[in-house]
């Protein structure tokens, strides 16, 4: 099972040192101080609409195009939550820059990976205001998601508010830790798209030791690894997705739960083979899916191979720690 724990009782004096980095995967910024004690080697996954639901509740466009906004009950909900802003987009980029700094300084200055919204249509549907901005879709799980709304008509105003929120993490309050990371990216020419909407919006990669990362999480990204790695400073394993593509199992069915296994042949395979190919294009690959903080010994298959780091959820993280130390000795 999965060891849980008092984070007040943890015996720092009994973890063991890894090679393979070991980090955490955030979420809500009102409980990551919590885990401050973990000596762990960063946040490998702070994902950004977590924040969003948690801290802001709005939607971006609700906000960038409220004098379209038609619904009543939520312009008069937005007015009272941006009271006090000149503008309202800036109630946007202040709420999540300061909803970020309370996950970037749990592990200050080790480094904070923020993957950028990842919220499927229907969620973003659910966000204040949010319904008149989405399409309705069949299969939002491979629909408008990711990186492919960032550079969309339909999106950049609302991803031109992330970036900034970015920019004022990294530029304004000192966060200099912060890592980029990019969802859903389904081929090298959105990454060039993205990549190239972040520039306009003053996050350019390289520039002020930005660094930017790519979830490795759709067939495509193995498949095209070298592409991918010229143009990212590392990769990120999404076990969910790459699991649910990998072998055509619908994540959330829970009749095919029996089936989405991360152990699968084919998801090793893919698994090993983007490490090999990341690091022989000079990459970096860690791995954030729920897999090894569910089941702390699939930290051995990931070392055995190579990987540079894992990221879990913080009541695992002394359990993959343990077996990763043990796997790492042989
Ligand atoms: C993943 O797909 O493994 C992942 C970490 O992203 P999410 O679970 O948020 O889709
Ligand atoms: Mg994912």
């Amino acid at each position: 099972g999965i060891a849980k724990f008092d984070v007040e009782e943890i015996e720092l004096g009994e973890v063991p040192e890894t090679r393979t980095n070991i980090m955490l995967n955030m979420a809500n910024p009102s409980a990551a101080a919590r885990w401050w004690r973990l000596p762990a080697d960063g946040v490998g996954l702070a994902r950004m609409e977590f924040v969003v639901s948690n801290a802001i509740k709005v939607h971006p466009l609700a906000l960038t195009r409220f004098h379209l906004l038609n619904d009543d009950t939520a312009r008069a909900e937005i007015e009272e939550l941006t009271k006090g802003y000149d503008n309202k987009p800036d109630y946007f980029v202040d709420k999540l820059a300061m909803g970020l700094s309370r996950i970037a300084a749990v592990q200050f200055p080790k480094p904070m990976i923020v993957r950028m919204s990842d919220f499927k249509t229907n969620e973003y549907a659910d966000l204040l205001g949010g319904r008149q901005f989405e399409p309705d879709e069949e299969n939002p799980m491979i629909g408008f998601r990711g990186a492919s709304r960032y550079y969309s008509d339909a999106y950049r105003d609302g991803f031109a508010l992330e970036c900034r929120a970015i920019k004022k993490l990294r530029e304004e309050m000192g966060f200099t830790n912060t890592i980029v990371m990019i969802p859903f990216c389904r081929s090298p020419e959105e990454a060039d798209k993205v990549l190239e909407v972040m520039a306009d919006n003053g996050l350019v990669r390289g520039e002020n030791g930005l660094q930017v990362y790519v979830m490795c999480e759709i067939p495509s990204n193995v498949i095209l690894a070298e592409e991918f790695a010229k143009r990212f400073d590392g990769f990120s394993i999404g076990s969910n997705d790459l699991t649910q593509l990998t072998l055509g199992v619908d994540r959330d069915s829970e009749l095919l739960t029996h089936l989405f296994r991360e152990r699968d042949p084919a998801v090793q395979w893919m698994i090993e083979t983007v490490i090999e190919r990341a690091h022989k294009a000079g990459a970096k690959v860690g791995l954030c899916g729920q897999a090894p903080s569910n089941d702390p010994e699939f930290a051995r298959l990931l070392v055995e191979r190579g990987i540079d780091s894992i990221s879990v959820t913080p009541d695992s993280f002394m359990a993959v720690k343990a077996h990763v130390a043990k796997a790492e000795k042989g």
